[in-house]
């Protein structure tokens, strides 16, 4: 079951520079920040209510990020939708035939999280994440 927004990614290319506009523009600081080398970025989740921002550097010049950043420039990157269980959910999706970057859930920033092909949801990467 889909149970909130739990975060919008933005894909930036400095953190350090990204981290300050977010402070400048409206007082918002990241509570953690984390290298995560099987994304490829290091990540920074930025709290707003109950739901974040969170924003990628890539680390890993072949990754996905720094892909996406080399195609598109920086932005908007992802959605992220929590759930209950992200295996059963990824599981569902497979079954009927949803495009699937991850089949089964994996360590992200956001707890155990899998993504949706672009091409599944209207050009947006859909992220799911199951607090852990
Ligand atoms: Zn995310």
């Amino acid at each position: 079951m889909i149970k909130r927004v739990n975060h919008i990614a933005i894909a930036v290319k400095n953190m350090d520079e990204a981290l300050s506009v977010f402070e400048n523009l409206f007082g918002l600081k990241a509570a953690h920040i984390e290298e995560l080398p099987d994304h490829g970025v290091k990540a920074a989740a930025i709290p707003i209510g109950d739901g974040e921002i969170e924003l990628l550097e890539p680390i890993d010049p072949e990754g996905a990020v720094a892909k996406f950043i080399e195609r598109r420039g920086e932005g908007i990157h992802h959605i992220c939708l929590e759930v209950d269980n992200i295996d059963e959910e990824l599981k569902s999706l497979a079954k009927r035939g949803v495009e699937l970057i991850d089949k089964v859930g994996r360590k992200g920033l956001a707890g155990k999280v899998g993504f949706l092909h672009p091409r599944a949801a209207k050009g947006v990467i859909i992220e799911l994440a199951q607090k852990v």
